[in-house]
């Protein structure tokens, strides 16, 4: 007797989100065009990433390319539009994470890498190390041919403004100070003008094999001195994914999200507390961090491709294609 072939596994449902960062970001204070232009980058974001996930590729791949797009925007603290130090210098760090192994790889403080996610991909798949920074980073790079750019293809016109104005508060309220709580700057006349959104990309997603994956880039923060490095590259704080869980990306100010170890916090309240990555994800963001004063947001997703957004700020550029194909794109708290 003929044997009936046992029915394929069904595939996992597939969904993406990502993030371009969160903060001071209000309807009153944007121009349309400039929404239109946002909407626009998330969306081709979101696109980018969605296909490779349509097509069968893998989440990493998803969520690379995802960050990629959002690096080569000058609209986003990330790649090219990094924020300057108080140096005047650009500074990017990045964060990769695939769920299915732990795998992880990050860059901390480099100059020259025009997408400093490609970068933090290599550490993880070509070196014996997580997180490399500085010169020996882009060392590193060199001994695998990434190509360079000049440190100028960073500098964009805006974000030179902002650290002037910053630089002005700074000189004329000397009170005012950047170390890590700062307090007053986050929510003084000073900081509106400043401009403290943060503006740093992520993207989370889930794959047909309902593998996770997690990336995250940024200039991070405006007039940031001494090599100072943010969540973004910290594993556990600000990237995060392994598919017993969750897969994360956060955006905020970093020295709260290390101390919180935001991203990590999250999965683990989804597996010791056994709480949906929906709950999770706010009671991290929504509780914990406004209680602790730390500004910002994350974006979250399971293997069943649930998605959470949370944030605390004023708002948050963020979107997702759910497991439905659904595209949603938000900027403020609507
Ligand atoms: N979290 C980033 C940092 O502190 C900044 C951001 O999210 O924009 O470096």
């Amino acid at each position: 007797m003929a044997q009936t072939p046992s029915p394929a596994p069904k595939p996992n449902p597939i969904a993406i989100a990502v993030h371009g960062g969160a903060g001071v970001i209000e309807r009153e204070t944007m121009s349309p065009e400039s929404e239109a232009a946002y909407r626009a980058a998330l969306e081709l974001s979101l696109r980018t990433g969605h296909a490779i996930l349509v097509a069968g590729g893998s989440s990493l791949d998803a969520v690379a390319a995802a960050v990629r797009v959002l690096e080569d925007s000058p609209l986003f603290n990330a790649g090219k539009g990094a924020v300057f130090t108080l140096e005047g210098k650009n500074e990017l760090d990045a964060a990769i994470m695939e769920g299915r192994t732990l795998r992880a790889g990050a860059v901390a403080g480099v100059t020259r890498i025009r997408n400093p996610i490609d970068l933090a991909r290599a550490v993880m798949e070509r070196s014996s190390h997580v997180l490399l920074s500085g010169p020996g980073a882009e060392e590193f790079a060199a001994s695998i041919g990434m190509p360079f750019v000049d440190p100028s293809y960073f500098h964009t016109p805006e974000r030179w403004e902002q650290l002037q104005r910053l630089k002005a508060a700074l000189a004329a309220n000397p009170k005012l100070t950047l170390s890590s709580d700062a307090p007053g700057l986050r929510d003084s006349p000073e900081a509106r003008r400043i401009d403290t959104k943060f503006g740093t990309v992520g993207a989370v997603a889930v794959d047909r094999r309902g593998d996770l994956a997690a990336a995250t880039s940024t200039g991070g923060m405006t007039g940031k001195r001494w090599g100072r490095v943010g969540d973004t590259p910290l594993i556990g704080a600000g990237t995060w994914a392994d598919n017993a869980t969750v897969a994360v990306s956060a955006t905020g100010h970093g020295e709260f999200f290390i101390r919180n170890a935001v991203a990590h916090d999250i999965a683990a309240m989804v597996a010791y507390r056994g709480l949906p990555v929906r709950a999770a994800a706010e009671e991290v963001v929504l509780r914990k961090l406004v209680q602790r004063g730390g500004e910002g947001g994350v974006i979250a997703i399971d293997r069943k491709g649930n998605i959470a957004q949370p944030f605390n700020s004023k708002g948050m550029y963020r979107g997702a294609i759910d497991v439905d194909g659904k595209l949603t794109i938000a900027i403020f708290r609507d």
